[in-house]
Parts: C-alpha cells; structure tokens; sequence
C-alpha cells in the first residue's frame, strides 16, 4: 500500500490522551493506553506483536486501527572521533540526517525539525537545500529512537539538541509533541536540562514554545548588530536583535538556567575585538552563556573559519566582560556531520551501511 493512502494513525503522532482514546475506542479499559506507550517509548517497540502484555485480540486490532512506521537509517557514516551521521529515509523519498555524538559517559544526539529549512542563513548548508516539508512527531521520535538503539551500552543516549536541519520553532506543533514524548513520564523521561531546542531567532514561537516545554533553550545570534545579522539571517529582517532580546527577556527561566547563544565565527566577518565587545554589551541583563563554534566550511561556501587566535581573542573579550564563553569542539567534520553542514547526503568518506 502507498503510505501516503494509509489513513491509521502513526502512534508516535499521537498525545498520550489520543493514545487513551484510540485505545478506549477499541473496547479496552483506559489503563491499557499507559502499557501501549510504555512499549513505545520505554522498550522501543517496533511491533504490536511485541507488546506481549497486551492480548493478542487486542494488538490485532490496534494493528488494524493504528500504525507503526519504524525508522532505521539507511546509511551511518562513521567520524575518525567516534561521531556517526544516521541518513534517514522517510517514506515519501525525502531524507533527513541526525549526529550522534559520543561524549565521555553519555551520547548527545543532533536531531533534525523539517527537511530542509526556511531560514536561509548565508553560512549554513542546510540552507541551500530550500524547505522541502516539516517532520511529524513520528518522525522526530523515529531519530529519537534509532539513536537510542545505536549508542554504545557505555555511552547511553541522555542527551539531545534540535540542532539538525531545520528551524524547531517553525515547526512548533510537531516539536512540542515530540518533546512531550522525549520529556514525559510516559515516554523516554529525559532530564529537561539535557534536552536543548535551539532557534535563529523565530520571536513569535518563543511563548508556545515556554508554555509546552521546560527544555533548555538556545539562540543562534551569530551577529551583534541589525545590519550585519540581517545580512547572515534572514529571520533577522523579521524580528531584530531589540525584539530577539525583548522576547528572551520575557522568556520563563528557571533560576539556575541560562540561554545558550551560539555564535558562528566567521574569518573577517563577525570575529572582530570590537564585535565581541558589542556582543557582551547585547547580552546584558540576560542569564546568558555563549557557544563559539569555528565556521564549518562546506562545498560553495562563501566564508571561512576564524584563525584560533581570532577565536581565542574574541573569547577573551568576552570572558573579560563575564560572560560565560565556551569554543564548541566541532565533531565529524570529516563526514560533514558537525554544525551547519547537514544537507542529507553522504559525504563519501567511511561509510557503514546497514542492511
Ligand atoms: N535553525 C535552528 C537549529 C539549527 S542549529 C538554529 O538556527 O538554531 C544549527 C547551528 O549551527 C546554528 O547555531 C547555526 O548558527 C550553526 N551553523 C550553521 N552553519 C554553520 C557552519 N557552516 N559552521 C558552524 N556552525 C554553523
């Protein structure tokens, strides 16, 4: 059958109290739909046949009802640093990337909002693929899920970034529901402190996105002033830096919580002594801390990677002026896995395909 025509619900697309109706619906005691979404979320089913607390009259009907449309990656490239890129394909032939990062203990993985992007940012290759469509909650949590199978025994997935194609906030519905399942108690209960959503500055999203979600918050800024950051991004021409700053002023934090504010450096363009300085002076008043990450140079880009002495100067002033600045080690660069060069193609290094 065309998955397109197939009219039953995928499960991951539905909130839990969905679930509870569906499961109601089926002639079945309100308690079921808890068990339903513990084999989803907590154990990764793959199959109603799976869910063997469940009678089989039952998962036979739910299979007629509803949908499980699982995804493995088509392709995982492998990073001399450990860093795989996962190449999803979805069902309609279109095709999303997420990174999974291994850290010390734990893995991060960078999962991806839409194919695609609307933002247009000048540095980032995502960018040059236009927006082609947002992902469903499904197909968030398919990333989600595959990840969490892969990641080594010793480094569990506990971490998470929507920093993948695509802009979170223009896909707010899908994000929201996806987080609930990442979050919530009837799903993968990740820590809110270890799940970031990250956004070019989509102002109007902000509110729904607080009133959802206690995840961690990011701010791509990549400029201190309008005309510079509205060269870089074009969000920018939307909502400016005093409409970004008045937005995240207003935006519920917790007392120990800051916003993280990534700034791409850009050799000669947005590096400059004098822009940090302007930087430091933009974040006052917000609980901030700043994420430098180099420039990741990709086929047709028309900037370069700050020189490490232009990084560490510029870091210095701001460390100067407290704010807290961190470099971001870049991770699988060698498989165009790390910020900004996302496009859902392999990159023709190492490749291990997965049957
Ligand atoms: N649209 C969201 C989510 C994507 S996050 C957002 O903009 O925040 C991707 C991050 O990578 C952003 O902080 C972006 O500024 C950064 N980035 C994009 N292209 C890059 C590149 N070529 N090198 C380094 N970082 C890049």
């Amino acid at each position: 059958m065309n998955p397109n025509e197939d009219k039953r619900p995928e499960l991951r697309d539905l909130s839990p109290a969905q679930v509870q109706e569906l499961v109601v619906a089926l002639g079945q005691k309100p308690y079921r739909a808890r068990q339903v979404l513990q084999w989803l979320y907590q154990h990764g089913a793959e199959s109603f046949e799976e869910m063997t607390t469940l009678s089989k009259v039952f998962r036979e009907r739910l299979a007629r009802a509803a949908r499980l449309e699982n995804m493995a990656p088509s392709l995982v490239e492998a990073s001399a640093d450990g860093t795989r890129k996962l190449l999803f394909k979805l069902q309609d032939g279109l095709a999303v990337e997420s990174v999974l990062i291994p850290e010390e203990d734990h893995s991060t993985l960078c999962v991806s909002s839409q194919v695609g992007c609307r933002m247009g940012c000048a540095f980032c290759r995502t960018a040059t693929l236009g927006f082609k469509r947002n992902l469903r909650p499904a197909e968030i949590m398919g990333q989600v899920l595959a990840a969490r199978r892969l990641a080594e025994p010793d480094k569990p997935l506990t971490n998470l970034v929507f920093m993948g194609m695509g802009e979170p906030l223009d896909n707010l519905p899908a994000v929201n529901l996806a987080l609930r399942h990442i979050l919530g108690s009837h799903g993968l209960a990740m820590s809110q402190r270890r799940v970031t959503v990250s956004t070019a500055g989509v102002v109007a999203g902000l509110p729904a996105l607080a009133a959802a979600s206690p995840a961690a918050l990011a701010v791509s800024l990549n400029a201190p002033s309008d005309e510079l950051r509205s060269r870089l991004m074009p969000v920018n021409r939307r909502w400016n830096l005093a409409a970004l700053k008045k937005a995240l002023m207003a935006y519920p934090l917790k007392p120990t919580r800051r916003i993280t504010f990534e700034y791409v450096l850009l050799g000669g363009v947005n590096d400059q002594p004098a822009q940090a300085v302007a930087l430091a002076r933009w974040l006052q008043g917000l609980r901030a801390k700043v994420n430098l990450i180099p420039f990741n140079p990709h086929p047709g880009a028309a900037f370069e990677r700050s020189a490490p002495q232009r990084v560490e100067a510029f870091q210095g002033e701001l460390i100067k002026r407290h704010v807290t600045a961190m470099v971001r080690k870049s991770r699988g660069v060698d498989i165009s896995a790390a910020c900004g060069q996302l496009a859902g193609k392999k990159a023709g290094t190492a490749q291990v395909t997965l049957e």
